[in-house]
């Protein structure tokens, strides 16, 4: 699955800058294009593996590269003023190879917040290919201001991205550390999902043969129908094979064979539901979930067909729906099994629903606010002076 990438804002291009560092270390060989969008010139310096020429400053004729706060409506603004540069940079990198468009942005702060749902619009209108977002929500800690930044981006963002994938702040914060203590772990956190995602479709390595092979067509059709997705994520270390020992019987399984091989699906199968009740990148009831899609990835000795129909049959139960798609990609560049379960169009998101609450409360306090200044400053001068003009 080829993306093109676009990191919008600080954390969006962090998370970015962490995938393209990925994706290198690994020596996948998938070539993703990638963009880091920012208002503040210092952010985009801050990155470390992205290349200089695809970083864009945007909004220095309003912001001089010193970043727009937590004002997304300024953000929305930048975006839209320089929305020229940002889609001659994506044309000139070119989008044929390209299977979808992945924005990442911080929903709750300024630039990412308001620029992505600009750039998700024009993106929808003028290509083929399917636009995704992950949209990175606020901590409650982070207060008001955030969720209503966050519930005005999501909004905007729903109109035109054809999923977006949410990933919570607040569940996320790892005991004992501060919130910005955890952001680089969060980070690896997403980026792991997001880098099995993008082994979907793609050629395995020589002398591997994938049994369940998941197209990035099966990705799309997973995604499609513009809702809200949660991604969860398990793993386990791939333990060295002991099936060596087995008696040799040209036509029947040796009992002890049968049995590691039942092992070995029990394994895959209690791996897959670990992915989708564990720790899932924004917690949601799995049962409102419209369709599901499971990515099994590890060596090629420890995959399990049966294992991975096992899950299959078990997620359909789960979810709302009945579309489940399941496939493996065998890879000798890691020493663990990992599954990956896409919760798609999911409808039942509790932190969805307290933020939007918070967020109506934030607006009536800021327009009380303003109402009260406005009374206040006008007392001040109650004596009847006429102003100079
Ligand atoms: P922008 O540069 O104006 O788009 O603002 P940010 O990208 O900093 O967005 C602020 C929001 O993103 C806040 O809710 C932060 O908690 C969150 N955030 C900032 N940096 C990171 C990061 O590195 N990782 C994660 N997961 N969240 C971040």
């Amino acid at each position: 699955m080829r993306f093109f990438a676009i990191g919008f804002g600080q954390a969006g291009s962090k998370i970015l800058d962490l995938f393209v560092d990925n994706e290198k270390q690994r020596g996948a060989g998938i070539k993703h294009n990638v963009l880091a969008i920012n208002s503040a010139r210092t952010d985009l310096l801050g990155l470390r593996h992205i290349d200089h020429k695809d970083r864009i400053l945007i909004g220095q004729t309003l912001v001089k590269g010193h970043g727009v706060g937590t004002d997304n409506k300024l953000g929305a603004k930048v975006a839209q003023e320089d929305i020229e540069t940002i889609l001659s940079a994506i044309d000139e990198r070119g989008t044929h190879d390209v299977d979808a468009f992945l924005i990442i942005a911080g929903l709750g702060g300024g630039t990412g917040s308001g620029g992505a749902p600009v750039l998700a619009r024009y993106l929808s209108e003028m290509y083929a290919e399917p636009v995704y977002a992950v949209g990175i929500l606020p901590a409650p800690e982070e207060g008001k201001l955030y969720s209503l930044n966050a519930a005005r981006s999501m909004i905007t963002l729903l109109k035109y991205v054809d999923n977006l994938i949410l990933v919570d702040n607040g569940a996320w914060k790892f005991e004992g550390a501060s919130l910005k203590e955890s952001f680089a772990r969060i980070n690896e956190e997403i980026v792991r999902r997001l880098t099995i995602l993008a082994r979907a479709g793609e050629p395995i390595e020589e002398g591997m043969v994938g049994e369940m092979v998941v197209d990035s067509s099966e990705v799309i059709n997973t995604f499609k129908g513009g809702g809200i997705s949660s991604i969860g994520y398990a793993t386990t270390t791939a333990e060295p094979e002991k099936k060596k020992k087995f008696g040799f019987s040209l036509f029947k399984k040796s009992r002890e064979e049968a049995s590691f091989e039942e092992d070995k699906s029990m394994k895959i199968a209690s791996l897959v539901r670990r992915a989708a009740l564990g720790r899932l990148s924004v917690p949601c009831n799995i049962r409102s979930a419209e369709r599901a899609l499971v990515l099994v990835a590890g060596p090629p000795e420890h995959l399990d067909r049966k294992g991975i129909e096992k899950a299959k049959l078990w997620l359909e139960d789960q979810i709302a729906g009945v579309e489940v798609r399941a496939g493996d990609y065998p890879t000798r560049k890691t020493k663990y099994v990992a599954a990956l379960v896409v919760l798609a169009n999911v409808t039942d998101i509790p932190r969805v629903k307290q933020l939007q609450k918070l967020a109506v409360e934030a607006r009536e306090e800021v327009e009380d606010a303003e109402k009260i200044r406005l009374e206040k400053t006008l007392e001040l001068f109650d004596e009847d002076i006429d102003p100079l003009f």
